[in-house]
Order: structure tokens, then sequence, then C-alpha cells
């Protein structure tokens, strides 16, 4: 190898197109600390999957009702921890269930009105 200690002008010069900077000032004074800390830290496993679970049956009430909040809406796939296949097939089940007057629609918590 030869010593070359110059580098030789020219070439080298980058082309610095218009860089605008449109950004604009979007408050997002984001530094929300997210502790996701209580929550269940493992299992990240679809417990159907877990269990080899194909099809859901929308005649198992009890199995259903797991997965419904108080208020008889469905649990959302987070607290669940069912995988996407899973989560779909358990809302059909339920939707099922509900169809037959197996599962409420709404919560069983008496309502003042009426
Ligand atoms: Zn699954």
């Amino acid at each position: 190898m030869y010593e070359n200690g110059e580098t030789e002008p020219g070439e080298g010069s980058y082309q610095q197109g218009g860089s605008k900077e449109g950004g604009a000032d979007r408050g997002q004074g984001g530094a929300r600390a997210r502790g996701a800390r209580g929550f269940r830290p493992h299992r990240r496993v679809c417990t159907f999957c877990a269990d080899k679970v194909d099809t859901i049956d929308y005649k198992q009430v009890q199995v259903l009702e797991h997965y419904l909040t108080e208020r008889g809406k469905i649990r959302s796939r987070r607290k669940t921890g069912a995988c996407a296949r899973h989560q779909r097939r358990l809302a059909l089940a339920i939707k099922r269930a509900r169809h037959l007057a197996l599962l409420p629609f709404t919560a069983g918590i008496a309502r003042g009105t009426g």
C-alpha cells in the first residue's frame, strides 16, 4: 500500500438538496410511562392453543362466561390472552350463545330504570 494522505477534492460533494424542515410542531409530549407492571408479566400463550382446542363450543357457557366482563361484554384479546384465531372463534361462540340466550347481551346488573 502506498501512502496517500491527501484526499482528492471533488467527487465527494454531497448534494444537499433542499432539505426543508417542514416539521410542524405537534405537541407530542409523550413521555408517559406506561407501566405495564402488575399485569401478568409472562405467559403470552393462548390458552386455547395451549389446550389444543380447535373449535370453541358455544354450548360451553361456563367456559365462555370466563371471557366476558361483568357487563357481559367480550373481553379483549389483551385480557383473554387468546390469539387472533381463537379470539375470533371465542367471539363467535359467545355471539351464538347470546343468540340462544345462553349468555346475556348486557349486564346482569340490575338496572335502576324500567
Ligand atoms: Zn390460540
